[in-house]
């Protein structure tokens, strides 16, 4: 049996159940900004393998790093016990971060980072005596499909069957010039009953690389603050440079309260989540109370080799080349865009950073999957480069190592997908 025909007869994958999707690919290494198939194929990774390969596939100093630390110590309870790769990768990374960012929490990948900062603030405000259940949140936000995580999700398919059991969120539309004054009217009105929130800033990378201004989403944190509310900054996706800047928080003039990490923590090669916080709510954790302690913990928490990949990304991450890769992909995105603004298959374009995404036009077809988006993603597989349309939004969201000439072949495919799709 094939290695396709043995993974249909035992796997059950993500998303792509439906008895009309192909089978999978069979991927059987990877180097760079490349994924080789069984027979040989190469196929362009044009968004990191799920946004997370910041520095490209099977990077040789990350293995290394791997390698030497599964020798050493490959796990420990992290309840307590602690390693010098946890505690050194807590405190690199809040020297990075905004300056209120003074404790580490770790688990296990972008859900539950953000299952646990909603965790924090909903127990942050029982252990000061108040009962704070509302969450804030924006429509077609997307932080994860754990039940927390789902609850602060714009309702969509990833929900539909669960709806009725999700936190109480009251979703908000994104900030602008426009609706600012309405957003924060409508905030006050809730304010005693909101606990926190949550918002992936500047970026909605799950709704179609939604993009919006750093200046409103610092009135609308100001506001929160102001009221009382507590913010989480989601940077599962937006952290580690891809918006061009090292975090997104760093457009912004407000301070989160919490952060949450994951996808380019360990550049795509080990799951690990971070939610990082304020002295002020670890301290609402830290009494003679035993109640009032956070029981959340997971078996794998900090486990030592994802915390020595992690450590050896940031390596990468810090190092000369990454800024510059950053701001060289960000200069050929914005020409690239301008050059396609215009056509007549083009509805709209947006940039920020590493992320270039272009709205297609769809005539009066305006279904999430449709037809388009299939095509699309096998027009492009075709031509050897993995672009998994969202909708009808094509974005590249590319390693950073990834070539100039890499770059231009998925330009020029793009071109040809205007003219010919
Ligand atoms: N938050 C954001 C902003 C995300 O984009 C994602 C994943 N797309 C998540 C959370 C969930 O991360 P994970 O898939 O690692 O659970």
């Amino acid at each position: 049996m094939s290695l396709v025909e043995r993974d249909l007869a035992v796997i059950w994958h993500p998303y792509t159940q439906m008895k009309t999707a192909q089978p999978p690919i069979p991927i059987v290494r990877g180097y760079g900004a490349s994924l080789y198939a069984e027979d040989g194929r190469e196929y362009i990774d044009a968004v990191s393998s799920w946004w997370v390969n910041i520095h490209g596939h099977a990077h040789p100093y990350i293995a290394q790093k791997v390698a030497e630390q599964i020798q050493k110590l490959e796990h420990v309870i992290f309840a307590g016990f602690t390693h010098e790769g946890a505690v050194q990768l807590a405190e690199r990374l809040l020297q990075l971060l905004p300056s209120n960012q003074k404790k580490a929490f770790y688990t296990d990948d972008g859900s539950t980072a953000v299952e646990a900062a909603i965790k924090m603030c909903l127990q942050y405000w029982l252990n000061k005596g108040q009962q704070r259940t509302k969450i804030l949140a924006f429509n077609n936000a997307y932080h994860g499909d754990t039940f927390g995580a789902m609850s602060v999700s714009g309702r969509s398919a990833f929900t539909a069957a669960f709806d009725s059991l999700l936190f109480d969120v009251e979703f908000i539309d994104l900030p602008d010039a426009d609706n600012i004054e309405a957003l924060k009217s409508q905030i006050s009105e809730l304010k005693s009953q909101i606990s926190c929130f949550i918002f992936e800033p500047l970026v909605q990378g799950s709704a179609g690389m939604i993009m919006y201004e750093a200046e409103y989403l610092s009135q609308l944190m100001a506001h929160c603050q102001s009221e009382g509310i507590l913010l989480i900054a989601d940077e599962v996706f937006t952290g580690f440079g891809r918006t061009g800047k090292n975090f997104a928080c760093d457009y912004v003039q407000v301070l989160p309260d919490i952060m949450c990490f994951s996808k380019g923590l360990t550049g795509g090669t080990m799951a690990l989540g971070l939610t990082t916080c304020t002295q002020a709510i670890y301290d609402a954790f830290l009494s003679e109370d035993r109640m009032k302690t956070l029981f959340h913990g997971h078996s794998y928490t900090a486990n030592p080799v994802a915390c020595a990949a992690a450590l050896a990304s940031l390596d990468l991450f810090v190092g000369p080349s990454t800024q510059q890769n950053i701001d060289r992909i960000g200069a050929k995105h914005a020409a690239f865009a301008e050059r396609i603004r215009d056509h007549r298959s083009i509805r709209s374009t947006r940039q920020i950073g590493t992320i270039l995404a272009m709205e297609w036009e769809t005539g009066n077809d305006t279904s999430y999957f449709s037809g388009l988006r299939d095509k699309l993603y096998h027009y492009f597989l075709d031509k050897g480069i993995i672009l998994r349309p969202l909708g009808n939004v094509i974005y590249i969201l590319p390693p950073y190592c990834i070539s100039d000439t890499q770059l231009d072949y998925i330009y020029q495919s793009i071109g040809q997908a205007l003219d010919e799709i």
